[in-house]
């Protein structure tokens, strides 16, 4: 690696799915993981790709300071179970009676490289640390909430992002900056 203050990560898919085109599942996935990369100081995408010969396989490619690679590693499996979910409110229940949390979980414990990532960050001491001083002030200290609404704010670019991916078009960090930013100005105004 060649730089010191950021670290490089490539997440990988492979999801099952029955209902939905795999090609789509791992588009939405792989778009979740690249919106991430520029949703924080630091963080770049350097590449997205998916293997349309062999569907459910897909690659990004991205740098992250260490304290952000839990958001990026739920970012995927957020898009994908997302996709997934469709057009049911976010507070109601699926066919199975899960939740859309139990949703992104359920995704997350499929996908090893993700998981792995997540996991690690989870247990660092300075996110147990802080964990434990929330709880000693009595407070539950959950960032995947605050996520779940960063993220549902820009799912239609997710949406639009997976689509380009899907098509086999390159993403570039800076498209994908201008995504992300002409959100941000729609939320100003
Ligand atoms: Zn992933």
């Amino acid at each position: 690696m060649t730089f010191t203050s950021s670290t490089r990560f490539a997440l990988s898919s492979a999801p099952p799915s029955a209902e939905h085109d795999l090609l789509d599942v791992t588009a939405h996935h792989e778009a979740g993981h690249a919106m991430a990369a520029v949703m924080r100081g630091g963080s770049s995408l350097r590449g997205v790709t998916i293997d349309v010969d062999r569907p459910g396989h897909g690659l990004t490619l991205l740098r992250t300071a260490p304290w952000d690679t839990g958001f990026m590693a739920y970012a995927g499996p957020w898009a994908e179970a997302r996709f997934v979910w469709g057009n049911r409110p976010l507070d109601a229940h699926n066919d199975n009676d899960c939740t859309f949390s139990d949703c992104v979980v359920g995704v997350l414990l499929h996908q090893s490289d993700d998981a792995a990532m997540w996991g690690a960050w989870h247990h660092e001491p300075a996110q147990e640390s802080v964990r434990q001083a929330m709880a000693d002030l009595g407070m539950t200290f959950a960032p995947e909430e605050v996520w779940d609404r960063e993220l549902e704010l820009v799912w239609p670019e997710i949406q639009t992002l997976a689509q380009r991916i899907r098509a086999g078009e390159s993403v570039t960090d800076t498209e994908v900056r201008d995504l992300y930013e002409a959100t941000l100005l729609d939320v100003a105004n």
